[in-house]
């Protein structure tokens, strides 16, 4: 006899979420304008902090309000995401960050401005 699928009838059932059906919101064209003053801000901060060791930013989630660390790469790549209309992958944080590497956004701001003055 074949195992029963845990999930046979379950309207719950994990592969139903794997469809997409999901669409995201499209951007206004504020909020498109903030994206790519935000992506043009993270690609900055990883020319001038990434070279000094800083590998993202974190913040608290206002989800699960627990720190979030999240490297250039992945903030740019969901902004890119935003950009092109598709749903950033909600959750991916680095699994294990080194969270010494990792620097509030107004932070990496401040250090940018900083270099700035001199
Ligand atoms: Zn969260």
């Amino acid at each position: 006899m074949m195992p029963l699928d845990p999930f046979a009838g379950d309207p719950n059932d994990p592969a139903s979420f794997i469809e997409d059906d999901e669409v995201a919101e499209p951007l206004s064209p504020q909020e498109r304008v903030d994206v790519t003053r935000d992506l043009a801000q993270v690609r900055e901060f990883k020319a001038v902090l990434g070279p000094r060791g800083i590998l993202g930013i974190y913040f608290t989630c206002e989800d699960c309000d627990q720190l979030h660390y999240y490297d250039w790469e992945i903030m740019e790549q969901n902004m890119l995401s935003s950009l092109r209309g598709e749903l950033p992958p909600v959750h991916e944080p680095s699994a294990q960050p080194n969270v010494d590497a990792y620097v509030p956004w107004d932070y990496a701001l401040g250090y940018l401005d900083g270099l700035d003055a001199r």
